[in-house]
């Protein structure tokens, strides 16, 4: 049995005032069956793992270099972010591939880091909008899935977020059909490579999920929750679709 979760990407927004949200989430989550998880910029993860140090909401980040430490300016490594009390990384997020010209392959290297730092490793896999219309969805998220999870990846430490890119930040989701497709995909591959801890693996959907699409999103096969960006700044927004999670 696949635990739900419901986790917010909070990207480069929000501000120290805007951690009272945090405040507000957890207040409203206490008796809900499901994984709260806010990743917020880097800067403001040690304020908020402060804030709800008592809740029942996690704290994450939204990046981590594959080293262990060194001379890499600018950067901040998955032991520093879990000495901070953090628990989750997103690694490999379509604007990270996009910004950062990040490959599959660096994701991996994250990931073997961010497991061996004890950190729960969110991986992020999705088409573009034209790798969709040229039929090759299936073969992208394949071959993404491949070389982005790392082989020391298990159902407690790693969890998958499909994330079609055309559907992140646009207000456009993707049908359910189309989630179902990829999801079931995603389960199999996962399943064969790593048997029973494959199965284990929870997938997430992201691509403008909000309070007003989760419930029929949430109902998809092999959906066991959703990564969610501009949904997750406000507790107005979010909170309604952690709990559409919980009744699904
Ligand atoms: C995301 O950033 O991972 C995301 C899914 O964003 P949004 O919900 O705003 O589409």
């Amino acid at each position: 049995m696949r635990r739900k979760m419901a986790a917010g990407n909070w990207k480069m927004n929000g501000s120290r005032a805007a951690l009272s949200e945090l405040g507000a989430i957890a207040a409203q989550i206490t008796d809900l069956d499901v994984d709260t998880l806010i990743c917020p910029p880097a800067l403001y993860v040690s304020e908020a793992v402060g804030r709800t140090s008592n809740a029942s909401l996690h704290i994450g980040v939204q990046d981590c270099h594959f080293e262990i430490s060194g001379a890499h300016t600018g950067d901040i490594s998955a032991a520093m972010i879990a000495d901070l009390g953090a628990t989750h990384v997103i690694l490999g997020h379509s604007e990270r591939r996009a910004d950062h010209s990040e490959t599959s392959e660096d994701v991996r290297e994250k990931a073997r880091a961010a497991l061996h730092a004890g950190l729960t490793a969110i991986i992020c896999v999705g088409e573009s909008e034209d790798q969709r219309l040229a039929k090759n969805t299936l073969d992208i998220i394949a071959r993404q899935l491949a070389t982005s999870v790392p082989d020391a990846s298990t159902a407690t430490n790693t969890i998958i977020a499909y994330e079609p890119v055309w559907a992140i930040g646009t207000g456009r989701t993707a049908t359910t059909d189309e989630i179902d497709e990829v999801h079931d995909f995603v389960r199999a591959r996962l399943l064969r490579r790593f048997g029973e801890e494959g199965q284990g693996m929870r997938l997430l959907y992201g691509g403008s999920v909000k309070p007003t699409n989760a419930a029929e999103i949430f109902a998809t096969n092999n959906v066991d929750g959703a990564l969610v960006g501009g949904a997750s700044l406000k507790a107005d927004d979010f909170v309604p679709i952690i709990k559409a999670l919980a009744a699904s």
